[in-house]
């Protein structure tokens, strides 16, 4: 059957032609990217520039982690690899346990103990991950699974992998097509920091191919428990409710740091409370439900605008990395007024209790 409309095909289909990948390889491919680009008013009013947000949650997986994914999974087929495996901070295992269940291969994943968010866990085990959980951290997770795919018949498809760099670039290059140029300013989470890393490299292809005549300056924010490019030094525990960004020692240290020297940027923190609120705030005058690492970015904008930070004719685009439902027990945390009223099978009653009446 021959499509009737055009539908998105995905970033290997779309972008192929501008990935850094061998030859032949298959596509794996369950339509990732081409994700809203929303503008908001509230974000724009607060800072005086234009801001967007790029709504990464949209992804088939509900994460930015499916543009790296779908490239990973179909490098590692194309190389006849039999099982994958990552450590994850939740999402990461999410996404690679979707393509390979798509790619008929086996998904190994490797977590810290307790630690993953329930929605995350979920998607893993139902795409049929095997799931293992360590009494470690994310770093030693990470350790793990490099040492696994060292000794083992099974690739590694954490973003150490520079093939998922390769498809994370996409996003980039959505945002350069959709504005026209590229943004004066780039914001986003900050965690392992292969996302940062991947941005600018796709800032830069698209200045060089002529696609765009500037670079946008590279904000990076932690979690102020979990601050490790902040600080200059790794975080042995990191602590922070925002869990995708619970990650001590980098493993984009060096491309990420570049980033945000190279763009004349810099990294920062916000704490737990500012992360839950900015969470809270885009998802009630925004409409957009992000989960709460994602929320780091905009809870960035909002401190540096309260501290008297002005982008008067600036374009802004805030990446908002994952979706809201893959942690609701966090989200619903910070609700401690009632929320809900219970009423009888009575009209009256409940335009009472809505203050209708
Ligand atoms: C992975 C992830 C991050 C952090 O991205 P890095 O590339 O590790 O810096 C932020 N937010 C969400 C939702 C993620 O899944």
């Amino acid at each position: 059957m021959s499509p009737q409309s055009r539908q998105w095909r995905g970033v290997i289909e779309e972008y192929g032609h501008r990935l850094d990948i061998p030859a032949g390889t298959p596509t794996i491919t369950l339509g990732e990217g081409g994700t809203p680009i929303v503008s908001s008013a509230w974000l724009s009013e607060v800072t005086g520039g234009q801001v967007w947000l790029k709504v990464e949650g949209s992804n088939p997986t509900g994460s930015f982690k499916d543009r790296g994914m779908t490239v990973a999974l179909s490098v590692a087929v194309g190389q006849g690899a039999e099982a994958v495996v990552c450590a994850s901070t939740g999402n990461t295992s999410a996404s690679m346990a979707a393509y390979a269940a798509r790619a008929k291969i086996k998904p190994l994943v490797l977590v810290p103990q307790g630690k993953i968010a329930a929605g995350k866990l979920a998607q893993a085990i139902v795409h049929g991950a095997q799931v293992i959980m360590v009494r470690g951290n994310f770093d030693d997770c990470l350790a793990m699974s490099r040492e696994l795919a060292d000794k083992y018949p099974v690739a590694l498809v954490n973003s150490v992998n520079p093939m998922r760099l390769q498809g994370q670039k996409t996003a980039s290059f959505e945002i350069v097509d959709y504005l026209g140029d590229a943004p004066d300013v780039h914001v986003l989470p900050t965690g392992n920091a292969g996302n940062i890393s991947a941005y600018w490299m796709g800032y830069e292809e698209s200045l060089a191919a002529g696609e765009s005549t500037k670079l946008p300056v590279m904000r990076g924010w932690q979690a102020a428990g979990a601050a490790p490019l902040v600080k200059g030094a790794p975080i042995p525990d990191p602590e922070t409710i925002a869990s995708a960004i619970r990650i001590g020692n980098p493993a984009s240290w060096d491309l990420a740091m570049a980033a945000a020297d190279h763009s004349g940027g810099k990294f920062r923190s916000v704490s737990d409370e500012q992360i839950l609120s900015a969470q809270r705030q885009l998802a009630n005058t925004e409409g957009v439900f992000v989960e709460p690492a994602s929320a780091a970015g905009v809870a960035g904008l909002l401190l540096e605008a309260a501290e008297g930070a002005r982008y008067d004719g600036e374009k802004i685009v805030v990446t908002v990395t994952g979706h809201g439902l893959k942690d609701i027990d966090t989200a619903l945390s910070t609700f401690t007024e009632v929320v809900d009223t219970v009423v009888n099978t009575d009209v009256d009653e409940a335009a009472r209790a809505a203050g209708l009446a």
